[in-house]
């Protein structure tokens, strides 16, 4: 089938302009870099206020988490962070039957790679009002990435930002491979915000600066990054964290940089 067809509510075809999803204060896809941070995982009360205090001292916009940990509540604590420093909450949704909370709690519901062809959860993101964040399976196609999107908005919701996080090839210096051309085909294809996550793409610290810088250069809406205070000690993913010093600089250089090359609808 011509990809260009398959899918309709995503497609820049129907749909010139740009979509911009408000969250809060914040916006999504329009003229500001959205900058998403924070710990892979949520490890402790203390763990989460002290970056999302660091996250919000950056000039980051959002707060993010991921709430695998048993035995706690990691929403809980991810709320907690939101009242103390105003960041709005991105965290994972691993099943259907967590929706009722998270549609509650969380402001941008994020869908994991491994689960960007879970059709059924996939619907029934459709059925709330709250932008998801759809990453790209690591195996995924840009078609097949955005056939996900078509899943959710034609349930109604068409709050849809995706994300590019790195693919699967035969490299195996680092975790996965950033698809940069990814977000110049996506911006093509569709009128969604793009986000990258060089955190999980490169799967190596030191690679995550260079390579959001890249993805602002060729235009992605946002970089989502993880950080860590001690990456070393990290429970998981701290070879891919870096320090909230990092963050800071690199949000400095990310100031500077005025070679934008957004996509527009004209
Ligand atoms: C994450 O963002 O914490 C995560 C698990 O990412 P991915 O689904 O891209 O592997
Ligand atoms: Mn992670």
């Amino acid at each position: 089938m011509n990809a260009q067809q398959s899918y309709k509510l995503s497609n820049r075809l129907y749909h010139m302009d740009n979509s911009v999803i408000q969250v809060g204060d914040k916006t999504v896809g329009g003229q500001e870099l959205a900058v998403i941070a924070g710990p892979s995982s949520v490890e402790s009360e203390d763990q989460i206020l002290e970056l999302a205090k660091k996250v919000k001292e950056c000039g980051a916009g959002f707060l993010r988490g991921g709430a695998f940990k048993p035995g706690t509540s990691p929403l809980e604590l991810l709320k907690l962070a939101r009242e103390e420093t105003g960041l709005p909450i991105v965290t994972e949704i691993t099943s259907a039957d967590m929706l009722g909370r998270f549609a509650e709690d969380v402001d941008i519901i994020q869908v994991g790679a491994r689960n960007m062809k879970n059709f059924k959860l996939l619907k029934e993101l459709g059925r709330i009002r709250k932008p998801i964040l759809l990453k790209r399976g690591l195996s995924a196609t840009i078609d097949e990435l955005l056939m996900s999107a078509e899943y959710i908005m034609s349930e109604g919701n068409s709050s849809v930002i995706l994300c590019e996080r790195g693919i699967r090839t035969f490299e195996t210096y680092t975790r996965n491979t950033l698809d940069i051309s990814a977000v110049l085909a996506l911006k093509k294809l569709s009128h969604l915000p793009v986000i990258v996550d060089p955190s999980h793409a490169a799967g190596l610290w030191w690679m995550v600066e260079p390579l959001a810088k890249a993805a602002i250069a060729v235009g992605a809406d946002g970089i989502m990054i993880e950080i860590h205070n001690d990456p070393v000690s990290a429970r998981i993913n701290g070879q891919q964290s870096i320090k909230p010093e990092r963050l800071m600089a690199l949000m400095e250089d990310v100031a500077k940089m005025k070679c934008f090359s957004r996509i527009g609808g004209d």
